[in-house]
């Protein structure tokens, strides 16, 4: 009967204390210490008395009690009964975690390739002719509001067709959510011995800042090296496009395309680096027409080796050092 009570009690306890914010560490105590007590009396008269005291306190007393006792410092060496309560693996698959964090903190090709998994691309991808009609006659309104709230008057002959204009304009300039790098390349990539430096540089990027829709454009160098497989390199301006006919800032922008490059290709390591202007630095904010922000992102061998890493930049004219 009593047999009964203790161990019906001490999941129980468990229970309550952690809800009550006691550390995992507390948690892992109590488990690993119950078998080694069950045989004796006195400990189950200790038992007892803690989880009366847990019940009437939420298990603070017990909690402070703790690391003054020397048998439940014993305990901590001992295997923890539910792998959730080992302390040792809740520390290890934390330090993995902010390990992957350092470089390309996310694949950006989804398992579909759309590389931004949000619900509106996938609708924007998957819309029928009608659906695709009603998004068009919304935008178009969205800027007709646009023109009243600027001050304009809308029916004036000259922007009578602007909102139309616009719309259509807006949906080439962000057709990027329609496209995804699995179609973009294709099967386009070929088994080659070629293990040297592969560049594409100055390919013209043309995007929308996510903050103000206001262009930035510049240039962009992509430089890999390849794994014994390359790609066709008119993929590389491909996939730059991809991405930068979305919504986006500089640095994911640069980031996507090294990531995707790496997904779809493997190679050895890959540098992307992009220069270019702001109109949203230019004509607005801080307006300093001349400024260029330079982005660049490394991975694999590019990383590990300054080398390399200056070798894609001497040959793309960037200064050396820069990354
Ligand atoms: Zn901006």
């Amino acid at each position: 009967m009593v047999q009964f009570a203790s161990d019906n009690g001490s999941p129980e306890s468990s229970n309550s204390s952690t809800s009550t914010g006691l550390s995992d560490l507390d948690d892992s105590v109590n488990g690993s210490l119950k078998p080694t007590t069950s045989s004796s009396k006195d400990d189950k008269k200790a038992r007892k008395k803690r989880k009366r005291r847990r019940t009437k306190d939420g298990g603070i007393s017990e909690a402070d009690a703790q690391p003054s006792s020397s048998k439940r410092r014993n305990s901590l060496s001992k295997a923890a009964r539910d792998p959730r309560d080992e302390p040792e693996r809740k520390r290890k698959k934390k330090n993995k975690a902010e390990g992957t964090e350092t470089r390309s903190p996310s694949p950006v090709i989804d398992f579909d390739g759309l590389s931004r998994p949000s619900r509106g691309t996938r609708e924007r991808l998957e819309e029928s002719t009608e659906q695709a009609a009603a998004r068009f006659e919304k935008l178009r309104g969205a800027v007709r509001t646009i023109l009243e709230c600027v001050g304009e008057d809308p029916d004036r002959e000259g922007v009578l067709d602007t909102p139309a204009r616009y719309a259509k304009a807006m949906l080439f300039f962000t057709k990027g959510y329609q496209q995804n790098v699995k179609d973009i390349v294709n099967n386009a990539i070929f088994h080659e011995s070629h293990n040297e430096l592969v560049i594409v540089k100055n390919i013209e990027i043309f995007s929308l800042c996510e903050h103000h829709l206001v262009p930035f454009t510049g240039k962009m160098h992509i430089g890999y090296i390849p794994r014994n497989n390359v790609i066709g390199l008119s993929k590389l301006p491909r996939i730059a496009e991809m991405f930068s006919r979305r919504l986006q800032v500089q640095e994911r922008l640069t980031r996507e395309v090294a990531n995707a490059i790496m997904e779809v290709l493997k190679p050895q390591g890959v540098h992307v680096i992009m220069e270019s202007a702001h109109l949203c630095m230019s004509m607005r904010g801080v307006e300093k027409t001349g400024a260029s922000t330079v982005t660049s992102c490394v991975l694999g061998c590019f990383e590990k080796k300054e080398k390399t890493r200056n070798e894609f930049l001497s040959l793309v004219g960037v200064t050396r050092g820069l990354a």
